[in-house]
């Protein structure tokens, strides 16, 4: 694929990072709180509990932003570059950084381990918040999709309910830039909900903390009743709770089904342009770069 022969593709990661953005502004509120603070949440003004400025996107984009900018740099997916990659943005004193995401680095960095270990602690949604570089990346060769995917997740997330939905999600806007199609994208989640009923969202009771299942159950609901982008992310990060990470992801597979038209101009000329500038960059860049593993992993 030499150019980019699928519009909604920057869509998606620009989508990711005005998720974030917009969403961190209520991380950690409650819907009530967040009403009587803003009515509706609908503007990028930063602050939230990490005192944001306007427009600044916080860990999410950023990992994304440090495997994407791995697989470029490596030539190929190379599980010790995401590494030094997730250790170099670490180093660079984020302005957020999850307590998982802390740990498995910290074990690459002064162990050298690439598989932290299993446990239900790490079912929270850092793995599946920072995928969408691999998810583009593999378009053009999906056979290692799964595999690039687990490497990566599992240097910070060694969780099968993460593993699931990190991959489901992947699916999902693989479907979405493929074909437009909502309702295939909602029925590779409805078939994972099959042999997991309890990561179903039709019951939806406002779940929207940073584990995993509360993550898809909320962008899940909020994707599936909305019918633009717009929609799809206010009804997200209104819901507090992980509101950027759950956020980002919605704004992922949001971007890829309306695509760059339906991203409110508001909100684009908003969120910090270096950011978006690196995003179209790198959508780019991992579209034309052939698929391979550049050493052993
Ligand atoms: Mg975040």
């Amino acid at each position: 694929m030499k150019n980019d022969t699928k519009p909604n593709v920057t869509a998606s990661y620009v989508g990711l990072a005005i998720g974030d953005a917009l969403g961190a502004t209520t991380e950690f509120m409650t819907p009530r709180e967040i009403q009587a603070s803003y009515g509706v949440h609908n503007r990028i003004i930063g602050g939230g509990w990490l005192h944001l400025r306007p427009g600044r996107v916080t860990d999410d984009t950023e990992m994304s932003l440090a495997l994407g900018k791995s697989i470029i740099d490596s030539g190929g997916f190379c599980l010790s570059s995401v590494g030094d990659h997730f250790v170099t943005w670490m180093r660079s004193k984020p302005v957020d950084i999850g307590s998982t995401v802390r740990k498995g680095i910290r074990d690459y960095m002064l162990n050298g381990t690439t598989i932290s270990d299993e446990s239900e602690m790490s079912a929270g949604n850092g793995a599946a918040m920072r995928n969408l570089p691999v998810i583009i990346y593999c378009l053009k060769k999906w056979d290692y999709f799964e595999d690039m995917t687990l490497h990566q997740s599992h240097l910070t997330h060694n969780n099968a309910k993460s593993d699931l939905i990190t991959l489901c999600f992947g699916e999902m806007v693989k479907v979405l830039l493929d074909t437009g199609d909502k309702l295939k994208a909602l029925n590779i989640a409805n078939k994972l909900i099959k042999i997991h009923p309890k990561f179903s969202y039709s019951r939806y009771k406002g779940e929207s903390s940073g584990y995993i299942v509360d993550t898809f159950k909320t962008v899940l609901h909020h994707f599936a009743d909305s019918s633009d982008f717009e929609e799809t992310l206010l009804r997200v990060v209104n819901q507090g709770g992980d509101a950027d990470t759950n956020g980002a992801i919605a704004g992922m597979l949001a971007g890829a089904l309306y695509g760059m038209d339906s991203i409110p101009g508001k909100w684009l000329r908003k969120v910090d342009q270096n950011v978006i500038s690196d995003i179209k960059i790198q959508t780019k860049k991992l579209l034309e770069l052939p698929v391979r593993y550049s050493d052993e992993v």
